[in-house]
């Protein structure tokens, strides 16, 4: 799968004029649709004005290929996080409901665990087969000091899901420190209910956590690994496509060539 070509589907082409001469030439012909410049992501001509312009290092960003791939994977994990967050908001609303309203404890699981419900069965999670919801209803039959301090956990659960979400979805580096942290925290609350009751999904779960931290930890460098940030920017900068036109001309020299293109 051609990451780049998607994105440029999906977003748009980015070409940028910059202001070295030499550089500019690599990245522009002229064509008899009229001027054309390459696409700092998929390195197609786009024929028309540059979006941008000025001095190469001052060019944007453009996430591609395999970063643009990594990008995918950590917003994927972004939607999982918001939604696990949601789902323990909803939990926290319960434990609120049953203290304020003093209703049965069965009576408040039954009218706020199936609202609950349709979140959970996205995990494939079963809310009643959970050690950790059975802990809860003991602590719900304890005082309201007790069930204070339950909510403030839920709550800075949730809150922390929403955070590690926000930080993945916008692709920064604290977020992935966060998420990282934040899932290995809560390795031994999965291995907890492994202990209680096994099933394919719960270690699907946690097998799926483990790669996560692995993942961002390799892959992202973290935590100094792999010569940390440094070491990771110099990768994705040695991926943009201006840092390889300069290798190029580097390379080539004053020998321009022009690619032959009726784009
Ligand atoms: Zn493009």
């Amino acid at each position: 799968m051609d990451w780049s070509l998607r994105g440029c589907a999906r977003k748009g082409h980015v070409t940028y004029a910059p202001d070295e001469a030499e550089l500019q030439d690599r990245l522009h012909v002229t064509t008899q649709a009229g001027e054309a410049w390459r696409c700092l992501r998929c390195a197609d001509f786009v024929v028309g004005e540059p979006h941008g312009s000025g001095p190469a290092n001052q060019a944007p960003t453009v996430l591609r290929g395999k970063a643009l791939k990594d990008a995918t994977i950590l917003r994927l994990l972004a939607v999982e996080r918001f939604i696990r967050g949601l789902l323990l908001l909803a939990l926290a609303y319960g434990v609120w409901y049953f203290k304020n309203a003093k209703t049965s404890i069965q009576q408040t699981f039954n009218q706020v665990i199936p609202a609950a419900e349709p979140l959970a069965r996205i995990f494939n999670y079963d809310l009643d087969a959970s050690p950790t919801v059975d802990r809860l209803r003991h602590l719900l039959a304890s005082n309201q000091h007790t069930l204070n301090l339950v909510i403030a956990g839920l709550l800075a659960y949730a809150v922390l899901q929403i955070v590690e979400g926000v930080g993945l979805f916008l692709l920064k580096r604290w977020g992935e420190y966060v998420a990282v942290i934040g899932t290995s925290a809560f390795l031994p609350l999965e291995v907890y209910e492994l202990t209680h009751q096994v099933s394919v999904l719960k270690v699907l779960a946690l097998v799926i956590n483990l790669a996560a931290v692995f993942y961002l930890v390799y892959s992202k460098r973290l935590f100094g690994v792999r010569g940390g940030r440094a070491a990771f920017e110099a990768e994705r900068a040695s991926e943009s496509l201006l840092e390889v036109e300069e290798a190029a001309l580097s390379v080539s020299g004053k020998h321009l060539h022009k690619a032959a293109t009726q784009s």
